[in-house]
């Protein structure tokens, strides 16, 4: 068991057995269970919908490089800058340069799950420079001193008691704040780090290969304001978030939002295809495009798990899963949790040391069933498992156990061998963790020869 492994089942158990934790969680999945279904009216032909979602992002990801090459080619026409990173050091390296040459002090961020990724507030705060997360839930988060909990919701296991105690330990508000006393509160305080920050960083929902733009979807205004008020612009944004053309985003829009949050359409989408351009009274005066891989081309090179790439970071695999749902965000310890963390994780870091997220599940297929892009993650998941074995990362104890299982189950005589006592005794013991959480394996008493010859002697 690898040290990652073994603090995953320590947070895992701990969690799994928080009621009070559990109680927030349902509370917070009910309330979007119950959206959900009113914002899939809005497709004719569901099925049909996400179908051709999976096609465009077939189609994108079999034609990454041309696609990211048109991208680059039509957005540097408009002053833009492109940077491709291969690693999260390369890209923070690029980001403290440019922050270096702006003289910056302050960096606003919109929500963006690959700035987690690459830990960039951690870098940001040792060069000195104070970077504010921006949208209410991450600004809940950071004032906490947390990384997000949910790709989508990143407060999701606070209530909003939790909140306003929060905000009055850190900034002295009163503790008995509504919820929209809190965010009156939060917009105050971050109106004023717009006007202060020299660079604004976001991420993006798509990247628009014809147009050569970027998409960027949110409820809250923040990544406009990120993206429009300081002089700089740097968007950091994972190369497998290319879509093929502007028409596409008809369709990933509404999608992205219904499985998201439920809603038909997020509030804010906007799409930026450079920096202010002549004439042009708003935006930044320069913007940068980081083009991260940081392990995707590892999981673009084996041709049965590159459909993970189509993800479109909904978080509806995390709010369907039974495991998420009992040991929560956190204890994955990973940037992506949840079903599909636990698919792409062990192969954008280290699969040894992260190949047991491919077991946290019950390979029910509800994570499956709920993609808006339909990738087969249960499938997925057991592929991971495949991967693992082949490379020879199975325990001593783990080949010995199946090696004993497959010559017992090919032998007649093995199955027949001792009584259902003295099996139940033997497989208990060597399965014993298995049976810390379930009830014991329990033979027959009879074995399925013996109760055949019974059958047949009876003459039934
Ligand atoms: S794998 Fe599918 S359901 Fe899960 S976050 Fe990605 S798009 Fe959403």
């Amino acid at each position: 068991m690898t040290e990652t492994s073994q603090s995953f089942n320590a947070k895992s158990t701990v969690k799994a057995a928080d009621y009070e934790h559990r109680r927030k969680i349902n509370f917070n999945i009910s309330k979007y269970n119950a959206v959900v279904p009113i914002g899939k009216q809005q497709f004719s032909e569901l099925m049909v919908a996400r179908e051709r979602a999976k096609n465009a992002k077939w189609r994108a990801i079999e034609t990454l490089d041309q696609q990211l090459e048109q991208f680059e080619m039509l957005f540097t026409k408009r002053g833009g800058k492109v940077i491709w990173a291969e690693t999260s050091e390369q890209a923070l390296d690029e980001i403290g340069k440019i922050c270096t040459e702006k003289n910056c002090k302050t960096v606003v961020k919109s929500k963006s799950m690959v700035t987690e990724e690459i830990h960039l507030n951690k870098f940001l705060e040792k060069q000195g420079i104070e970077s504010v997360e921006t949208d209410l839930g991450e600004y809940i988060q950071q004032l906490d001193e947390e990384p997000p909990y949910h790709i989508v919701t990143p407060a999701m296991h606070k209530s909003k008691e939790d909140v306003a105690k929060l905000f009055a330990e850190k900034l002295g508000t009163p503790s008995n704040l509504t919820p929209e006393q809190v965010t009156l509160v939060a917009r105050k305080k971050l109106r004023e780090k717009f006007i202060q920050a020299e660079v604004g960083v976001t991420g993006a929902n798509f990247i628009i290969s014809d147009i050569g733009g970027i998409a960027i979807t949110e409820n809250e205004g923040n990544g406009r304001l990120s993206c429009a008020f300081p002089k700089t612009h740097i968007v950091v944004v994972g190369i497998e978030k290319v879509i093929p053309t502007m028409a596409d985003l008809g369709l990933f829009w509404p999608l992205l939002s219904t499985y998201g949050t439920g809603q038909r359409v997020t509030v804010y989408n906007t799409i930026v295809c450079g920096p202010k351009q002549q004439g042009e009274t708003d935006g930044p005066e320069e913007m940068y495009v980081i083009l991260l891989d940081n392990g995707r081309t590892k999981l673009l090179e084996n041709a049965k798990t590159r459909e993970a790439l189509y993800c479109i970071r909904c978080g509806a695999c995390l709010n369907a899963c039974p495991v998420y749902k009992n040991i929560g965000g956190h204890a994955y310890e990973t940037t992506y949790s949840g079903p599909i963390g636990s698919v792409i994780t062990p192969h954008l870091k280290d699969m040894d040391e992260y190949k047991h997220l491919s077991y946290a599940s019950s390979l029910c297929g509800n994570c499956t069933e709920v993609c808006p892009v339909r990738i087969n993650l249960h499938e997925l998941l057991l592929e991971n498992r495949h991967e693992a074995v082949e490379f020879g990362m199975a325990s001593l104890g783990e080949k010995v156990a199946w090696k004993g299982w497959k010559a017992a189950s090919l032998s007649r005589k093995m199955m027949n061998m001792g009584s259902g006592k003295m099996k139940n005794f033997v497989i208990n013991k060597i399965f014993k963790s298995w049976t810390t959480h379930r009830s014991n394996l329990n033979f027959s008493e009879k074995t399925f020869n013996q109760l055949w010859e019974e059958r047949n002697a009876n003459g039934k």
